[in-house]
């Protein structure tokens, strides 16, 4: 039980990542929540098997680390060569707060360096 509710948890910060940073939450959310089961309960099962380990607590690690590894793609390597804030910022056209993660708005996409242009002229 414990488990699912960590994979929603990490799987939502996941898809808000990818919407901060232009990507599609809906992709990345599955890209991670699938990934995970895969992991946990095929791929790792499969490759233990194989190199006939037996360490119940390997696929958990490994769908773990699978799931740290998106959250961290997503949050760093997508639109890394963009202009990014150094902080929150306050969306121009709706003001909703976005978090430092985000380079566009959250709530309607607008880019965050279009932001910065109308404060700074
Ligand atoms: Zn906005």
């Amino acid at each position: 039980m414990f488990e699912i509710l960590l994979l929603f948890i990490a799987t939502g910060s996941i898809a808000s990542f990818a919407r901060g940073r232009g990507a599609s939450p809906k992709l990345w959310g599955a890209t991670a929540a699938v990934g995970y089961l895969l992991m946990a309960w095929l791929i790792a099962p499969l490759t233990m098997r194989a190199l006939h380990i037996n360490e119940p607590v390997v696929p958990m690690l490994a769908a773990l680390a699978w799931i740290a590894g998106i959250a961290l793609y997503v949050r760093f390597g997508i639109g890394a060569g963009e202009p990014a804030p150094d902080s929150q910022w306050t969306c121009a056209d709706c003001n909703y707060m976005n978090g430092r993660h985000a380079i566009i708005c959250e709530a309607c996409q607008k880019p965050w360096s279009d932001t910065v242009r109308l404060e700074t002229p």
